[in-house]
């Protein structure tokens, strides 16, 4: 079966990933959330207030990369975070979890990572 817990991450950078110069430290983001596997932090576009990122601290291209124990690692944080983010505003009710793999499914940065974009009464489509 998959083993859960505990894992432990190795991690590897590639040099160009704007997302992993964010996980080294050398350009800044707005952290909501982080452990051993992932980091959660403010999307730059704010689709909608409070529009989170979830990504792996190791770099993997798309959702087709992942071993199966870090997909679940990864996997199993998303809830979590979820409600965390909800719980920080009363006015969330809803929440859309979208993953773009390839430039033709509008992946913009290759390193994968989960857009928690949460949803108002009165909001707008997003995108
Ligand atoms: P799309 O650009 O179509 O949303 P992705 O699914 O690849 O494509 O999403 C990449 C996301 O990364 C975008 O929502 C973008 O706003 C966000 N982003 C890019 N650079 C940064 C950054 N430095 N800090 C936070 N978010 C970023």
């Amino acid at each position: 079966g998959v083993s859960m817990e505990p894992m432990t991450l190795d991690p590897h950078y590639d040099d160009d990933c704007i997302f992993c110069k964010i996980l080294k430290g050398d350009i800044p983001s707005y952290t909501v959330y982080e452990d051993n596997i992932v980091k959660a932090f403010l999307d730059i576009s704010q689709g909608t207030p409070g529009h989170t990122l979830v990504i792996p601290k190791t770099h993997v291209q798309d959702i087709f990369a992942y071993d199966t124990d870090l997909a679940a690692a990864v996997f199993a944080r998303i809830p979590k975070i979820a409600r965390a983010v909800k719980a920080a505003d009363p006015t969330i009710i809803g929440m859309n979890i979208v993953n773009n793999n390839g430039k033709v499914a509008y992946q913009s940065v290759f390193h994968s990572h989960f857009h928690l974009v949460p949803r108002y009464s009165d909001d707008d489509d997003f995108k």
